[in-house]
């Protein structure tokens, strides 16, 4: 072990510290601390609609759902006199032309600043507009992850060895443009057509039966859709049948809710003690149950999160973050390392960060693989160790997630990178796609062509087979 400071034997004395020379680092300076300062204002009554709500009425989580917004032309009424007409069109054109479901929480929409809503970076992730949309590269298929396809029971993914995903049910208290799962998720739009994972109970059964018959398994992630729109007996139900299970030593609650609605956590009893409840039940059957969370953006984390997170981590709950990596919303070094203190301060573990999935009608939400790279790199080392994610890539094709830096080959002219995953299959290469608006003139030309588009793929993977020739 190395010893930084005193060289045992080199002193006869104890090193005389105050007479040291004054520290040599320059003082902090305030913006170097902003990650801390979270807002604690009634920010929500800049909204016309919610300019006579009280604190006590924001707080509470009955009122948050009641009053989240889940039709679009209500979401376009509730913009009214906030935004330029302009902007509402171009919101309209964005919601006929792309995919999704729309759950907008009254907290969600007060952190917005409606001032500069083309560059806000939480409008961004939930309301499209016809403007900013991009074509869809051409290598994109619809369950870009291929979860259907490694599910022994509908919405049960095991894929790795020793650890599954359970899809508990199709809902969420918010959707976001991005969603892998949006072949799932969400009431049907016009362009989707989906499968639908409602919470059901006999399925549930079917999935237990699975685990318990497969004694690999030992690590189950709650997901779906989300597990805060589970009821409070439900969380009870599922954690309780899955800790029964000799062999099942971990779960994941996995929830956006605290980056959308975290009074839930403050003012949801029932289901906070629900969490609490199986969380502790876990931890006297030495068992770890910890709660899985998605904040994207230092914007998403107020006052009221510190307290929910705080109300949580007074009661033992482990809570770790996967965030998405996502233009103009958070691939700068200033904003993920803002990102990154602000939920360790807060004791979110940042766990993750995702290059975004190839979903359908988010191409402007891409970035580069090369990104990535670059934020990592400027990111390590701002914090704790274990308060620094890992950023990974979710190839499609079913590889599983991969370090970013693990390639083994990638052209940043024609976009493509290759990853190989021999712990889940071996001798099978992933690609993944760079966004067609991050490459040059020509390069964006050649994928135009079918034949070229092969003639790309081909060499890149002969490329990756002479780098990795498992
Ligand atoms: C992400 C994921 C998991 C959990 O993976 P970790 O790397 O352990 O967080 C499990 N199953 C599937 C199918 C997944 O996509
Ligand atoms: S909350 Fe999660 S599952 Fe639901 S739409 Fe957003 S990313 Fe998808």
């Amino acid at each position: 072990m190395k010893l930084p400071l005193i060289q045992a034997g080199t002193e006869a004395t104890a090193p005389r510290i105050e007479s040291a020379p004054a520290a040599l680092k320059p003082p902090v300076t305030p913006s170097a601390l902003a990650y801390r300062q979270l807002r604690r204002d009634e920010f929500w009554r800049s909204i016309p609609a919610y300019a006579e709500i009280s604190p006590e009425t924001f707080l509470d989580h009955t009122w948050q759902s009641k009053h989240s917004i889940t039709r679009i032309d209500k979401l376009l009424e509730a913009l009214q006199g906030l935004v330029p007409s302009a902007f509402i069109q171009d919101a309209a054109e964005g919601f006929r032309r792309a995919p999704m479901s729309v759950r907008v929480s009254p907290y969600l929409l007060s952190l917005i600043n409606w001032n500069d809503p083309y560059n806000d970076p939480l409008r961004r992730q939930f309301i499209p507009l016809g403007s900013r949309l991009l074509p869809d590269h051409p290598k994109l298929h619809l369950d870009s992850l291929n979860e259907q396809r490694d599910a022994p029971v509908p919405g049960l993914t095991h894929r790795y060895p020793d650890k599954a995903l359970f899809l508990a049910l199709d809902t969420c208290p918010v959707y976001c443009r991005f969603c892998t799962r949006s072949y799932a998720v969400g009431i049907d739009t016009e362009e989707v057509e989906k499968i639908h994972l409602r919470a059901n109970e006999d399925r549930w059964r079917r999935a237990f039966a699975y685990i318990a018959s497969r004694p690999e398994l030992e690590d189950v992630v709650i997901s779906g859709g989300d597990a805060y729109n589970l009821r409070a007996s439900q969380i009870t139900e599922i954690g309780d049948a899955l800790l029964a299970i000799p062999h099942v030593r971990r779960l994941r609650f996995a929830t956006k809710g605290p980056a959308v609605m975290p009074q839930k956590i403050l003012t949801d009893h029932a289901w906070r003690e629900a969490l609490v409840g199986v969380v502790d039940r876990g931890r006297k059957l030495h068992k770890e149950v910890v709660l899985h969370t998605h904040f994207n953006h230092p914007n998403e984390i107020t006052g009221i999160t510190e307290d929910a997170m705080n109300l949580l981590f007074e009661r033992g709950v482990t809570i770790r973050n996967q965030a998405v990596l996502q233009r103009a919303v958070n691939d700068d070094v200033e904003t993920m390392q803002m990102l990154i203190k602000r939920l360790g301060y807060i004791h979110v573990h940042p766990y993750y960060v995702y290059m975004h999935d190839l979903v359908r009608g988010v191409e402007d939400l891409r970035t580069p693989l090369d990104t990535a790279l670059y934020i990592e790199k400027h990111v390590r080392g701002a914090t704790a160790g274990f308060h620094t994610p890992v950023f990974v890539v979710d190839a499609p094709g079913g590889g599983g997630k991969r370090d970013v830096h693990s390639y083994e080959y990638y052209d940043r002219e024609t976009g493509i990178s290759v990853f190989t995953s021999p712990a889940v299959k071996h001798g099978a290469y992933y690609l993944y796609f760079d966004p067609l608006h991050s490459l040059s003139q020509a390069a964006q030309r050649r994928w135009e062509d079918p034949l070229q588009q092969e003639i790309m793929i081909q060499n890149a993977i002969t490329r990756a087979r002479r780098q990795d020739p498992s």
